[in-house]
């Protein structure tokens, strides 16, 4: 995978065991082809955004290479939520699995399917503290440091797990 994109998806699940969906879908996101998952980050718990009648979100952040450009890779994301269920009703209602593509390379996309960076990341600590955890020096392109970003926030996500950060695979 000489030409790979480094890729990071940010991956939510608020029903049906969270944590389960999240680390089953790093394990599908590894067996998408051409690509490889290079680490992730630690679980993080989080209030919703939005609605508030509904549990508590787990987010991650998982640091990919792969050879698919980013509409087959989106499709490629889609075919794994929908696998896991995923049922799109209101807009940020409950759901068993959320897969956004955070950042693509040091790429900017505008198109009617993909905006990234994402447009949420630079705002929501539940993508910006699992992301710091990867790659806290990265430049979010159009954004700046992921570090400074993350410092200019005012609020938290719980870290859920000691280990498994940066965790090489
Ligand atoms: P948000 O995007 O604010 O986190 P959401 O994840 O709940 O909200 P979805 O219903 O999952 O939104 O996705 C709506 C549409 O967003 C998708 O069909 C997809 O075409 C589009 N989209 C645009 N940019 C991205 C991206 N970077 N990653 C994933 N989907 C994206
Ligand atoms: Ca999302
Ligand atoms: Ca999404």
């Amino acid at each position: 995978m000489n030409d790979a994109a480094l890729v990071y998806v940010g991956l939510g699940s608020n029903l049906d065991d969270p944590r389960r969906q999240l680390l089953d879908a790093m394990d599908e996101l590894d067996r998408l082809p051409g690509t490889r998952l290079r680490r992730r980050s630690s679980l993080y718990r989080s209030a919703p955004m939005g609605p508030q009648d509904q549990p508590d979100f787990i987010n991650a952040v998982a640091e990919i290479e792969t050879g698919l450009q980013p509409e087959p890779l989106l499709d490629a994301l889609q075919g794994i939520e929908a696998a896991h269920g995923r049922v799109r009703e209101r807009r940020w209602g409950p759901r068993t699995l959320d897969l956004d593509i955070l950042i693509y390379k040091n790429e900017q996309i505008r198109t009617e399917r993909l905006v990234v960076p994402h447009p949420g990341l630079p705002r929501r600590a539940f993508v910006l503290y699992p992301l710091a955890e990867l790659a806290p020096g990265l430049t979010v392109p159009g954004q700046g440091r992921v570090s400074d970003l993350l410092a200019k926030l005012d609020d938290t996500a719980e870290r859920l797990e000691e280990d498994a950060g940066a965790r090489a695979r």
